[in-house]
C-alpha cells in the first residue's frame, strides 16, 4: 500500500466515526479515543461501570444484557460494550434504556449496540428526534407518564419519571427486589456539577424527595461512586441550603456578575459547612452563581416553572 493509499484508508476509517452534533469537518480524535472502564458487581444481576467520572449500570438477563445509557463518546460506548462483553462474553446487549437525552450519557447507542431495542421516555425521545445527533439512536420502545413496569429477558424493573429534574424525560430505574435505585445527573456525591446545566431548580428537590417513599437502600448515580439513602438525602439538603444562601447573597448585595466576589462569598459563607464536600473548590462558587441567577431571572423554560406533583410515589 502506498503512503497515499494508507492516508486515504485512514481518512475513510476516521470519517466513519459518529460526530454527535459537531459541525466542523473531520473526526475529532478525542471522540473516538478508547476509555478505560472499571466494572463492579453491585447486587444480584446488576453491575456498574465507570470511566472515572461517568457511571452507569448493566443488567444480566437470561439470553443477553440490558445496558443503561451508552456513555458519552463513540470510543466510550465501544469501551462500555467491551466491558460488558468481558463480564458476559456470550450475552449480547439486546436492550438499551436511556436515562435522559443528553449526549454525554446517552449519545452513542450506534457505537454500543446499534441493533438493540431502545427504551426511552417520550419526553426524552422528543428531544432526540429533534436533535438528530449522529450516533444517538431514537427510542424503539417509547413510554410516557410517570411509571412503567418492565420484564425484559427475565429482568424485572420499573422506570419512573418523577417530574422535571434535569434534562428532558429524566427517569430513574427502580429494582424493588434488589432495593436499588439508579438515576443520572441528579444526586451525586459532593457539591453539584458546575453551573447545574439543564437543571430545573424549582421542582428539583421536591420531585427527587418522592423517591424516599420507595423501599431501596442503594443509590447508583450517573457520576462518581455509589451511595445510599443518607448520601441521597444529604445531597438534597445541600441543594435546599444553596437555595437559601443564594437568596441571602442577593439580599446582601452580592453582584452575581462579579465571579471574583461570588467566589469570595462562597469561601466566607459556605466553606465552614460544605468545605469538605467533594469538588467544593472546583464547583461551589458556580453552584451559588447559578442559584442566584435562578432567583434573579425566575428560572428557565416550562420545566423550571411548572408546578410539579410532589406526592409520594
Ligand atoms: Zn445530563
Amino acid at each position: 500500500m502506498t503512503d497515499e493509499e494508507q492516508q486515504q484508508d485512514g481518512q475513510d476509517e476516521s470519517s466513519g466515526e459518529h460526530c454527535g452534533i459537531f459541525t466542523i469537518p473531520g473526526s475529532q480524535g478525542i471522540q473516538g479515543a478508547w476509555r478505560d472502564i472499571t466494572y463492579v458487581p453491585v447486587r444480584d444481576n446488576i453491575w456498574s461501570v465507570s470511566e472515572g467520572i461517568y457511571r452507569t449500570i448493566f443488567v444480566e438477563g437470561d439470553r443477553g444484557v440490558i445496558a443503561f445509557d451508552t456513555l458519552g463518546t463513540p470510543g466510550g460506548a465501544r469501551a462500555y460494550g467491551g466491558a460488558i462483553a468481558r463480564v458476559f462474553p456470550k450475552k449480547p446487549v439486546h436492550t438499551i434504556v436511556y436515562s435522559h437525552e443528553h449526549l454525554d450519557h446517552a449519545g452513542y447507542a450506534a457505537d454500543l449496540a446499534g441493533e438493540a431495542d431502545i427504551v426511552a421516555h417520550q419526553l426524552c425521545n422528543q428531544v432526540i428526534l429533534g436533535r438528530k445527533s449522529d450516533g444517538q439512536l431514537p427510542g424503539t420502545e417509547i413510554w410516557s407518564g410517570e411509571r412503567k413496569q418492565y420484564k425484559i429477558d427475565g429482568v424485572e424493573f420499573e422506570l419512573i419519571y418523577p417530574g422535571p429534574t434535569h434534562g428532558d424525560g429524566n427517569v430513574a430505574a427502580y429494582f424493588p427486589q434488589s432495593k436499588l435505585l439508579f438515576m443520572v445527573d441528579t444526586v451525586i456525591p459532593g457539591v453539584g456539577y458546575t453551573f447545574f446545566p439543564d437543571w430545573h431548580l424549582s421542582p428539583y428537590v421536591p420531585v427527587m424527595r418522592r423517591f424516599l417513599s420507595l423501599d431501596w437502600d442503594t443509590f447508583v448515580p450517573g457520576h462518581f461512586w455509589i451511595t445510599d439513602r443518607k448520601g441521597f438525602e444529604d445531597s438534597l439538603e445541600y441543594y435546599d441550603q444553596m437555595a437559601e444562601i443564594a437568596q441571602e447573597a442577593i439580599g446582601a448585595g452580592l453582584d452575581v456578575d462579579d465571579f471574583v466576589e461570588v467566589t469570595k462569598y462562597t469561601y466566607e459563607h459556605l466553606q465552614p459547612k460544605f468545605g469538605n464536600f467533594f469538588r467544593f473548590d472546583e464547583y461551589c462558587a458556580m453552584n451559588l452563581s447559578r442559584y442566584m441567577t435562578h432567583y434573579l431571572t425566575g428560572g428557565w423554560g416550562i420545566e423550571g416553572n411548572m408546578t410539579a406533583d410532589t406526592s409520594p410515589l
